[in-house]
């Protein structure tokens, strides 16, 4: 069974992001990227199948510039077999993302597609649904349990409130959550062998996919500063100031 898993390569997930001053996104210069953590965890999960004997291979893709080859080598050291770069400088939004894995998978036929629920520089919780919409697959969605059966997965999902348990008929696309399992740090070694894994380029033209965008940002705005607290003397002001000022008790 061959699984693939998009990784996407965003800021640091440890930066403090910085509006551009003139309001048109995040300030990228001089910053760190590195995998999108729900990526880590997608990679991680489809790592503990093989292990498992229950994938035979596991192919990382990723779509973004030539330097996205970092994050690919990443997955190739955390045990991913190959990479697929589809290189592109252009913005990458959902629809288009979701098109160019529909090509991957019409031409590479895994059995799961397993993505990060979110990629947490633009935050959309799109790209798996519409992954599973333009292929007609099955999707288990906020995944914190993956379990194989014969030709079917099982995933528990992290829903409002509970958990949600379903089972998805083989192929399938499923998106993971925090919660799914802890992923590893490369070893060195492991660093080493990935140089030497293979690691393919195409472009979004050779998918017949336009990368061109759907969506437009009108601005980027800092979130409102906090005001500074107060220290107050007893417990008895702060019930006061509770039932009073911030009516809330
Ligand atoms: P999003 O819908 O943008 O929040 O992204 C959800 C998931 O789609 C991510 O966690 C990745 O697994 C995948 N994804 C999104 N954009 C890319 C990209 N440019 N390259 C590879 N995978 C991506």
């Amino acid at each position: 069974m061959k699984i693939l898993v998009p990784v996407k390569r965003v800021v640091d997930y440890n930066v403090k992001v910085r509006v551009k001053a003139d309001g048109t996104g995040v300030e990228t210069a001089n910053v760190k990227f590195s995998m999108n953590p729900f990526d880590e965890i997608a990679v991680e999960e489809a790592v503990r199948l093989k292990e498992a004997g229950k994938a035979s291979e596991i192919v990382a893709v990723s779509i973004g510039p030539a330097t996205a080859q970092e994050t690919l080598r990443t997955a190739l050291a955390m045990g991913a077999d190959r990479a697929i770069l589809v290189q592109t400088d252009a913005e990458t939004q959902p629809l288009a993302v979701a098109k160019l894995l529909k090509a991957l998978v019409d031409k590479e036929q895994p059995q799961i597609v397993l993505l990060g629920k979110q990629a947490i520089d633009d935050d959309c919780n799109q790209t798996g649904q519409m992954l599973a919409a333009l292929l007609g697959w099955p999707q288990g969605t906020f995944a914190s349990k993956v379990v194989p059966g014969d030709g079917v997965l099982t995933v528990t999902r992290e829903i409002d409130g509970g958990l949600e348990t379903v089972e998805l008929t083989l192929p399938a696309v499923v998106t993971t959550d925090l919660r799914l399992n802890e992923p590893r740090y490369a070893s060195l070694p492991n660093i080493m062998k990935a140089k030497k894994k293979p690691l393919d380029t195409v472009t979004p033209d050779s998918q017949g996919v336009d990368m061109a965008p759907r969506l437009k940002t009108l601005k980027v705005v800092e979130p409102a500063k906090r005001k500074a607290g107060v220290k107050i003397a007893d417990v008895a002001t702060l019930v006061d100031k509770l039932k009073n000022e911030a009516r809330v008790i």
